[in-house]
């Protein structure tokens, strides 16, 4: 065996913190004041999460009013998934919740809503939505929409998928929701820093971010909403925290780490193309070593640093753990839960058969990836795929 490495190419479970976030997160870890307190320390806690919040709305491009600090993403999207949203003075009633089938797990379960108000949105064999499928729901919906005094609809679709990289088509989406007169939440988690997050353009009227996915600290995050007078009923309640929109003492830290990533990455969002280039690479390399290599996604719009890919007869659960033997960190699209190894929702979702999708990882690259590391990559995966498989199937020619 070659020797040990050290290779992180997960960066979609969780980004490498970047030094300025750890440097801030250190210096305010034990530094005395909450934030609601009206003394000098409390207003020195204070500060930190306003100047955070200003760099979160930068990225996300709306006023700082309309960001809401959250303990992460699925928080915030459990937060947006709610029946009930206030709208100025008033309220906004939801009937049906439709998620695409693709959505991260905070999303798919459903938030606040009934399980019989929820449904899922068909994807296709690339994990896009079926815009139109989504519209025909709307349509005949509405009737029910209109019988029900005005109570509405709320459609959950994320930006871009963390298992394969897929960028959803949000601009149409959020046409189709905005013209059945539908509220559209959207799970930005893997799309922050790395496509522009356009809330306008796609017509979102909430979205949800997360620290760690942008080289934050674990356990902060955001939901953001487009229309100040439209957001959902707070998830936590009790005290005026976060305007009244999230009860609990804020993690002033983790939320000013989180300012400071949120406001490198939107400095970087150019610089993923050398990334896409090395991905682009990474894959052949795998074809040239499997011709039957299977890319998922790989016939639409991707994330630039994602790739997720299965070779017929090389299980994902054997070769992460070989992998990781020789200090490669990757993972896999199913998960182990309850001693049962369940196959990815996503990649079912898609039409992936069964035997195909125990086969899937996911590689995703940092933007400090190296092509040397690549490299060690594809040598570790040749000789741990021959083992496995035999030397003869499927092999290039
Ligand atoms: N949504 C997506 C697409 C994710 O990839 C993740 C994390 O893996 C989450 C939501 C949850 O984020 P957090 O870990 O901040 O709760």
């Amino acid at each position: 065996m070659a020797g040990r490495t050290n290779i992180y190419f997960d960066h979609n479970a969780g980004a490498a913190m970047r030094p300025q976030a750890v440097e801030l997160v250190r210096a305010l870890t034990g530094v005395t004041g909450n934030p609601s307190s009206v003394h000098g320390a409390g207003r020195a806690a204070r500060a930190h999460i306003e100047k955070a919040r200003a760099q979160v709305a930068l990225l996300a491009g709306v006023p700082a009013s309309h960001v809401t600090f959250t303990s992460g993403a699925s928080e915030a999207n459990v937060t947006a998934l709610s029946p009930i949203w206030r709208k100025g003075r008033g309220e906004a009633r939801f009937f049906r919740l439709l998620v695409g089938a693709s959505e991260h797990a905070s999303v798919i379960a459903g938030g606040r809503f009934a399980k019989d108000a929820i449904e899922l949105l068909p994807v296709d064999g690339d994990g896009l939505v079926d815009a139109d499928h989504l519209a025909r729901r709307l349509a005949e919906l509405s009737d029910e929409a209109a019988a029900r005094e005005g109570a509405r609809i709320l459609v959950s679709v994320m930006a871009a998928n963390n298992e394969t990289g897929a960028v959803q088509p949000l601009a149409r989406i959020g046409e189709i929701v905005a013209a059945a007169g539908a509220i559209l939440h959207v799970d930005a988690v893997q799309a922050a820093g790395r496509v522009a997050l356009d809330m306008a353009g796609w017509q979102a009227d909430s979205i949800a971010l997360s620290a760690h996915k942008i080289g934050g600290p674990q356990g902060a995050g955001a939901l953001v909403v487009r229309n100040a007078g439209l957001k959902p009923a707070p998830l936590l309640t009790g005290g005026g925290q976060e305007h009244w929109n999230r009860a609990g003492t804020e993690n002033v830290a983790a939320i000013a780490g989180f300012g400071i990533a949120a406001e490198l990455c939107a400095q970087e969002i150019n610089h993923w193309d050398e990334i896409r280039r090395l991905r682009d690479g990474f894959e052949s390399g795998l074809r040239h070593i499997w011709s039957d290599t299977f890319i998922f996604s790989g016939g639409v719009e991707r994330l630039a640093n994602t790739s997720c890919f299965a070779v017929p007869g090389v299980a994902a659960e054997t070769a992460l753990i070989a992998l990781d033997l020789e200090g490669i960190a990757c993972s896999s699209g199913s998960a182990c839960s309850s001693g049962k190894v369940s196959v990815s929702h996503v990649l079912t979702a898609m039409g992936v058969e069964e035997r195909l999708a125990r086969c899937a990882l996911r590689v995703s690259f940092s933007p400090d990836a190296r092509a040397e590391e690549v490299e060690v990559f594809l040598a570790a995966w040749r000789r741990l795929s021959e083992r496995m498989r035999g030397a003869g199937a499927g092999r290039a020619a």
